[in-house]
């Protein structure tokens, strides 16, 4: 169980920039590893502190975070090694490289130059029917995101005119600058890390090379998709700022649960009530299929309560392949009630007409389990 990130830093869930970045660096001043050399245990808490505080001082990851818990920054799912869910960079190792550049004025730069950041991976929860999973479908959903400004085409500068480099850092994005006992490298204040200043920002996007709006995107859903199905459109996510990539959208899939079939892989049970008279004299009933069809299914004179016929082929398909699970029809046995005078009658004479051979499990029961504890 991973630890709350609040919880982490040691503040409240409302707790504000100011609050999580005086608790951040308190707690960074504490647990440094240049104040506690060899200590491993010191350096997974400094680790586990700069990670909350990377979630959480990004608004976009913190409202990920709080809706999603830490499910929000899973890493991999479908595709295999996709970048961490809100990681604005990609995972972890650059989440780390980035609070470390920040806190120990190390020489590692990630930022290329401009300030190019890709963009965050987005979300979407879908939900369809067993028939949709069945048949698998062409969905149209509708995302929220910020896209890649088309009048500046993301560089943030007006048409025409260009970002100069910045004469605080002279580009680099960064500046030192001495802080208790560390010297620390920090993003440039006046151009926020982007190295450039742009001095006639494009007006759509106010100099931030992406806008909002709403995209309609087109996602095939396959036939034969399982519930919990993580599906991976890559680079469809949130626009990068200033021309960085895309983050990656995810659709998480969930299948609704079916009035009438129960799913297990690519099988489909379904359990059916039917008369005790049909049981013992035997009959026919027609179920309706996935397929749009209908199969009968025939019951033999005296079939027993949880007995299962199987219909080939009429289950679920296999995802990317020609196989095609099995319905099982699983028989429930339904014993009359509110019986009218005459009924009652007809069973009775019925009951005294029987024999052991009509009800061989109940009577072989009662006589074994007699044997069995030698009683009388
Ligand atoms: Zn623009
Ligand atoms: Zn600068």
């Amino acid at each position: 169980m991973k630890r709350d990130l609040y919880e982490t830093l040691g503040v409240a869930k409302t707790a504000d920039e100011k609050e999580l970045k005086s608790a951040f660096r308190k707690l960074a001043m504490k647990y440094h590893p240049d104040k506690n050399p060899g200590d491993a245990e010191a350096e997974k808490t400094f680790k586990e502190i700069s990670l909350a505080y990377e979630m959480l001082k990004d608004p976009q990851k913190r409202a990920a975070y709080d809706r999603y818990g830490h499910a929000a920054f899973e890493q991999g799912g479908m595709g295999g090694g996709g970048a961490g869910m809100g990681g604005g960079a990609g995972g972890f190792s650059d989440i780390f490289e980035d609070i470390f550049g920040e806190m120990m004025g190390g020489g590692r730069q990630r930022r290329s130059s401009g300030g190019r950041e890709r963009g965050a991976d987005l979300r979407y929860n879908m939900e369809i029917s067993l028939e949709e999973a069945y048949a698998g479908k062409t969905a149209q959903i509708r995302v929220p995101t910020s896209i890649t400004c088309d009048v500046c085409t993301g560089s943030g500068a007006k048409p025409g005119t260009k970002p100069t480099t910045c004469g605080t850092c002279q580009g680099s994005g960064r500046v030192r600058a001495a802080q208790g006992f560390f010297s620390i490298e920090r993003t440039c204040p006046t151009c926020h890390g982007r190295g450039q200043i742009i001095a006639d920002p494009c007006v759509k996007c106010h100099g931030q090379g992406r806008i909002t709006e709403e995209r309609s995107l087109s996602v095939n859903i396959p036939a034969g998709i399982e519930d919990g199905t993580r599906i991976r459109l890559s680079g469809e996510g949130e626009a990068g700022l200033r021309g960085g990539p895309s983050g990656d959208l995810y659709i998480f899939l969930s299948v609704k649960p079916h009035e009438f079939y129960q799913r297990d892989g690519a099988d489909l049970y379904c359990s059916v009530p039917i008369s005790m008279t049909t049981a013992a004299l035997g009959g026919k009933f027609d179920v309706a299929t996935l397929d749009g069809t209908k199969s009968r299914v025939s019951v033999p004179e005296g079939t027993q309560a949880g007995k299962q016929f199987r219909l080939k082929g009429k289950g679920m398909p296999v995802l990317r392949s020609s196989q095609v699970g099995d319905l099982y029809i699983q028989i429930q046995i339904e014993t009359p009630q509110k019986l009218t005078k005459r009924q009652r009658e007809l069973l009775k004479e019925f009951e005294e007409l029987s024999s052991k051979e009509n009800n061989p499990e109940s009577a072989g029961f009662f006589s074994r389990m007699k044997d069995f504890f030698d009683i009388e």
